[in-house]
């Protein structure tokens, strides 16, 4: 059946890309109006918002509530690539067993790699968890360290510069628009940061447990310790005898949470949470993925606030 549907997929593809040549050749839009920008993850998309502002339109492939490294790629996704003047992705090999093929399929050269408008966000910012070999055996998705960078809200900063630098490059004409744009962030980040450290000052030192290594950059920025995950590496699902070492460990640690991505079978996590008598908490992993986190600011008042009710308890 899943061949069948992969083949399936492919022949829409085929189809796709022929309509895609007969319409080859429009211009960059961005000379006409607002900029195309697509976007991996909500949460760049809502950075990028931010910094275009009314002379952008954004739209994103995941949301916070969706595995970026597993993307059900659809046929509409090419044609949104077609269009784009500016393509935001994270990084890190996180979109990399469904983006490539897309953008090689897309036929569209203001978004090729090296391209203005081709934005790396994980260039800005420095990695946590680089491994000191490339090592891909037994499935580790993170063989270039961990790619979830933007739980940590201060990469934000770095990530919008690069965005408004690559807006600016294929918008020249709008730069100052996008650079007072930036600053107006930047300022509401400062702002929200301070607010966002009072409120986790409480819980530093905090010991916690993850399901995939999703939660590494939040726990750095406000000094948790993450004591173990469910995952014995990256991708590589649970096993009987990593649990149950995990929940001794746990234990003797004092671990009392467990951060969960609502995408996951929690049936391992809630008998983790059970045996060894932390609290789990179960949160999308980004902008986007419930009705009380639309944008950037929202999604972390709401994370952090669940985090601070969760581990105080
Ligand atoms: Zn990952």
């Amino acid at each position: 059946m899943k061949a069948y549907s992969t083949h399936m997929k492919r022949f829409l593809i085929s189809n796709l890309l022929a309509m895609l040549a007969l319409a080859a050749g429009t211009g960059n839009s961005a000379a006409a109006g607002k900029l195309n920008v697509v976007t991996t993850l909500e949460d760049l998309a809502s950075i990028a918002r931010f910094v275009g502002g009314d002379d952008v339109i954004v739209t994103s492939f995941c949301h916070g509530a969706q595995d970026a490294h597993f993307l059900d790629a659809k046929p509409s996704y090419l044609v949104k690539l077609n269009r784009a003047d500016v393509l935001i992705e994270n990084g890190g090999e996180l979109e990399s067993s469904w983006l490539s093929g897309l953008v090689d399929g897309a036929r569209n050269r203001r978004i090729l790699g090296g391209a203005p408008g081709r934005v790396v966000a994980m260039d800005a910012i420095e990695p946590l968890e680089v491994p000191a070999k490339l090592d891909r055996s037994e499935g580790d998705v993170h063989p270039q360290g961990n790619p979830h960078f933007t739980l940590d809200p201060s990469n934000a900063r770095p990530v919008a510069a690069r965005i408004c630098a690559a807006f600016c490059a294929v918008a020249p004409e709008k730069a100052e628009r996008f650079r007072a744009n930036l600053a107006a962030f930047d300022t509401r980040l400062d702002k929200s940061l301070a607010r966002w450290m009072a409120m986790m000052a409480p819980l530093k030192g905090l010991k916690i447990v993850t399901f995939h290594r999703n939660f590494s950059y939040l726990a750095r920025r406000f000094d948790w310790q993450v004591v173990g995950t469910l995952e014995p590496k990256p991708g590589v699902p649970p096993s009987p005898g990593h649990l149950a070492n995990l929940i001794v460990t746990m234990k003797t640690q004092g671990a009392k949470l467990i951060l969960a991505e609502s995408y996951r079978d929690l049936k391992v996590a809630q008998f983790a949470a059970e045996k060894s008598g932390a609290v789990l908490l179960v949160v999308p992993t980004g902008v986007g993925g419930n009705a009380e986190t639309p944008d950037f600011f929202h999604y972390f008042d709401w994370l952090l606030d669940q985090i601070a009710k969760a581990g105080g308890r």
